[in-house]
């Protein structure tokens, strides 16, 4: 019965008692928790703000055993919550209050189940840390080009589930680029083997990717077959100072004319969010001469070893700083002064909220679409906050901005927050006005939940209902997420 899966119904204590021994009993002593100390890392989010309750958390160690989960589920009419290092940025891995969820977390399926660098793919449980894939590619002298700042805490499963985006997109794609097989656990509790590792494959409807992306509301996924890079024999990072967002762009287009494609990474990063990196990560240091309002990373790679992308970078950033495109730049002279570039970068989302209360946008226009968007939507949040001071920074090379808005210093925490709704529509329909989306890359959750319903026209939503109603007909995959709007729709 749909309406009573949807709706959440009670459950009889009796019932949900038996229900969970069985879940325990399916996992063994050392896969299950209820202690609430336990418990606390994984019913809150990454950020802290959004908090869920379970009765029990599983850690399941085969796909048999997350199988059995959703079938015991099922029959009692229990909700799953798939989590993988719950580092989700829209609270999509934590309970969301729609009825008993149960905390499935795929740590334990963490095994990389083969290699093949004839194919160039990696076989992995989805439990895996995305850190030990990057790692395992290396051993093989692959690359697995995902790359997030949080890299050594999220789990392959949870990239898949939302389409992690990151820093290498301008070069690799999306997480969804870099698959070609796909096990997935389904509602119904059958295991859908897709694990073909396959380059060409018009077999009908391409359903990996349908999971892709689905937050956990689909299924659960449990292993991929992912794609593997050559490693790049050379590899260049500059941060430069650029006189406005329009120069950076254009540096951007002299940068990919230049090097035939081999721009691996190019990122924004503002003066005012890198003045709080320095102030709340001491050990991080400017390389450039004095901080302007806009500062970019850049890197280039290539896996041909007689080309030294950093004499290549500096031809490039010359040619730049005669177009008056640069006003000054640092080419990395080595590894570590390559890493203490992305520190730089990979410190500003967490400098931000380090400095206080933040309300912040994941939005993506057209590139070309950027700099007006950034002038205009500036403004707008200016007029609306005095005193806000505005982190705009990202993947500026794939149009991704995250648009922050930090707490002004004479209003109260609580009555910034209160705001946030206003704020975030503020950011959306200067977003939607370029043709843009309110989701670039880190998904919708509960954060976002509403944001189809709201933003997206009628057919989209349909399609899109449409096939959770068809794959989870009683709502019992992550509730609360994704769609949530949609589904209280789909009851009438
Ligand atoms: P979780 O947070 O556990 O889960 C994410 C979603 O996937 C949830 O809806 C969950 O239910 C579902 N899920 C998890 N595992 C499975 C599974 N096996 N099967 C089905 N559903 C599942 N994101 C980016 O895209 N780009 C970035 O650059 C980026 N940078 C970040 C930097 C920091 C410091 C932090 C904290 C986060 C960042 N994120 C970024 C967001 C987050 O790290 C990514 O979305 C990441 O992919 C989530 O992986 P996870 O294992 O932590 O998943």
């Amino acid at each position: 019965d749909m309406k009573a899966g949807v709706s959440g119904e009670q459950i009889r204590p009796d019932r949900l008692a038996e229900a969970l021994e069985r879940l325990k009993e399916t996992v063994g002593p050392s896969g299950w928790s209820t202690h609430p100390g336990l418990l606390e890392p994984h019913v809150v989010d990454w950020t802290g703000v959004m908090r869920g309750s379970s009765p029990l958390l599983l850690k399941p160690a085969r796909t048999e055993e997350v199988a059995t989960i959703v079938s015991i589920c099922r029959e009692y009419g229990l909700k799953i919550v798939p989590q993988g290092g719950n580092t989700s940025l829209v609270g999509g891995a934590v309970p969301s209050g729609k009825g008993v969820e149960i905390l499935v977390n795929l740590a334990r399926m963490n095994k990389v189940r083969a290699v093949d660098t004839i194919n160039d793919t990696m076989t992995v449980d989805a439990g895996c840390l995305l850190a030990s894939i990057q790692a395992e590619a290396e051993k093989n002298e692959r690359l697995f080009p995902l790359r997030l700042a949080s890299e050594g805490n999220c789990q392959i499963g949870g990239n898949l589930a939302s389409n992690a985006g990151g820093s290498n997109v301008l070069r690799y794609g999306n997480t969804r680029d870099l698959v070609l097989g796909l096990e997935v656990v389904l509602a119904d509790g059958r295991i859908w083997n897709g694990m073909r590792g396959l380059r060409k494959d018009n077999m009908g409807y391409d359903l990996k990717q349908l999971f892709i992306g689905s937050e956990g509301t689909l299924g659960i996924i449990t292993g991929a077959v992912l794609k593997l890079f050559a490693r790049p024999a050379s590899v260049a990072t500059a941060v430069c100072a650029v006189p406005s967002v329009k120069a950076a762009l254009d540096l951007l287009a002299l940068c990919k004319q230049r090097t035939g494609g081999q721009v691996t990474a190019f990122e924004l990063m503002p003066g005012t969010g890198l003045e709080l990196v320095l102030k709340h990560f001491p050990a991080c240091r400017l390389p450039l001469e004095r901080l302007c309002e806009w500062q970019v990373l850049i890197e280039f790679s290539s896996s041909d070893e007689t080309a030294s992308q950093q004499e290549r970078m500096t031809a490039v950033l010359a040619e730049a700083y005669e177009a008056g495109l640069v006003s000054d730049a640092v080419v990395s002279a080595s590894l570590s002064q390559s890493r203490s570039f992305w520190a730089l970068r990979e410190g500003l989302a967490e400098a931000d909220m380090m400095e206080g209360p933040t309300i912040q946008g994941d939005i993506a226009v057209p590139i070309s679409s950027i700099p007006d968007f950034l002038e205009i939507c500036s403004a707008a949040i200016s007029q609306a906050v005095k005193g806000a001071r505005i982190i705009a920074f990202g993947h500026l090379g794939d149009g991704n901005i995250h648009f922050g808005i930090i707490q002004p210093a004479d209003v109260l925490p609580k009555d910034f927050l209160a705001r946030s709704d206003e704020i975030h529509g503020i950011i959306n329909h200067n977003t939607l006005r370029f043709g843009g989306t309110v989701s670039a890359e880190h998904g919708l959750g509960t954060l976002k939940a509403g944001a189809v319903l709201k933003y997206r026209g009628e057919v989209e939503q349909d399609l899109m209902l449409a096939i959770k109603h068809s794959l989870d007909p009683s709502g019992m995959m992550n509730p609360g997420k994704v769609l949530e709007a949609g589904r209280r729709q789909l009851q009438e």
